[in-house]
């Protein structure tokens, strides 16, 4: 069986990421959205705020479910006994780091593989952080997330 992990800290999670998710569901037998527990960013969403709003988007796939997870990334696909690391790339500017990432992961786990998904043209240009910046400032973010992360977007920053 195919099993794919998508590491990320998804805060919140965007069309992007979910067209990713999407993509890879239907190559893969089995997928496992990863949200990231510890991030060097300090995100604006608890991990469980973060895990809810995937959750709440993946519920009808069959094959997709949705963990957090800690430490590092090989570890823990190594636990789900996965062998492929699920990235996506958007432009040249991701291209460096995730390169470096996916080496160092191959060197330390020469049985999994990173996969990268060029993003759909639509969502190229978008971030979690773009998200969060236009929400800021009381823009509409619905072409960016679905309704309920918008919904939660917002009360998010009513709250700070
Ligand atoms: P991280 O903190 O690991 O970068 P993110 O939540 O920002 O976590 O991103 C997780 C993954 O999703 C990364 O591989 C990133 O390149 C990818 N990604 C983010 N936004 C998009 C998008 N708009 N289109 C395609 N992939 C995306």
């Amino acid at each position: 069986m195919a099993v794919a992990v998508y590491p990320g800290s998804f805060d919140p999670i965007t069309r992007g990421h979910y067209d990713i998710i999407e993509r890879t569901a239907k190559i893969m037998d089995h997928l496992v959205v990863a949200v990231l527990r510890n991030s060097s960013k300090t995100p604006l969403f608890t991990v469980e705020e973060r895990m809810a709003m995937v959750e709440e988007l993946v519920g009808g796939f069959p094959n997709v479910v949705v963990e957090t997870f800690d430490g590092l990334l090989i570890d823990f696909v190594r636990s789900k006994e996965a062998s492929v690391i699920v990235r996506g790339l958007r432009a040249v500017t991701d291209f460096e780091y995730e390169l470096q990432m996916a080496q160092t992961n191959r060197v330390m786990a020469p049985e999994i593989d990173t996969l990268f998904l060029t993003t759909n043209l639509k969502y190229s240009y978008l971030s979690s952080n773009i998200v969060k910046e236009i929400a800021l400032y009381d823009g509409d973010v619905s072409p960016f997330v679905h309704p309920q992360v918008a919904e939660r977007v917002k009360a998010k920053l009513l709250q700070k």
